[in-house]
């Protein structure tokens, strides 16, 4: 039906998150009548975008600098972590502006359904940041099975190594993603954490 470039270019379109036949189909010959020059922008974005961002030593968060810029600032109080499932949880809580610590990205949560084990995620990386500066681990996955089973899992590592293990829950809806909460929920939700 379609010329078998414009066929590929559909197909990769569909293969994005929340992207059907139709959607895709519609974004590729959006991206055919673009001019050249905003194709080339196009694509440019994406290449320098895999190109300059990394995830930080540090937290796992994805950054284009050294370190994060959390990570890096000398304003954050580094006695508390707050760990996430993934990036876009820690863009949702820094709109809060409710929370001064640190963060701790692990890409994932453990789902024994879907194989993904605690060696899947960024746990260990997690761990070896507990230091003596570190009093408290806020547990902020999302309020799912896997969510919750992930939380625990973590409160049951760490709170032998003498250090506070809190699950945010007040406000979020179980079953929710932290991402989608708004702003008042969620930070509600950090004050409200308890501790497991
Ligand atoms: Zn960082």
């Amino acid at each position: 039906m379609y010329p078998e470039a414009l066929r590929l270019l559909i197909e990769e379109f569909e293969r994005l998150p929340g992207i059907g036949k139709k959607s895709a189909v519609r974004l590729a010959f959006h991206v055919m009548n673009m001019s050249d020059e905003k194709a080339e922008r196009f694509v440019g974005a994406v290449e320098n975008a895999r190109a300059k961002v990394h995830l930080c030593p540090v937290c796992q968060n994805l950054t284009d600098g050294e370190l994060c810029p959390v990570c890096a600032s000398e304003k954050r109080d580094r006695s508390v972590i707050c760990v996430t499932e993934g990036p876009k949880d820690i863009v949702a809580m820094e709109k809060t502006h409710e929370y001064n610590g640190l963060y701790h990205c692990l890409h994932g949560v453990i789902s024994p359904m879907d194989n993904i084990g605690p060696e899947d995620i960024k746990l260990k990386e997690l761990l070896s940041r507990l230091n003596e500066d570190v009093k408290e681990v806020i547990l902020a996955t999302n309020l799912t099975v896997e969510g919750e089973a992930t939380a625990m899992y973590i409160a049951k590592l760490i709170k032998p190594l003498g250090v506070k293990a809190t699950r945010i829950a007040h406000g979020i809806p179980v079953g929710g993603d932290i991402e989608f909460a708004d702003e008042v929920t969620l930070a509600r939700a950090i004050e409200g954490r308890r501790e497991l």
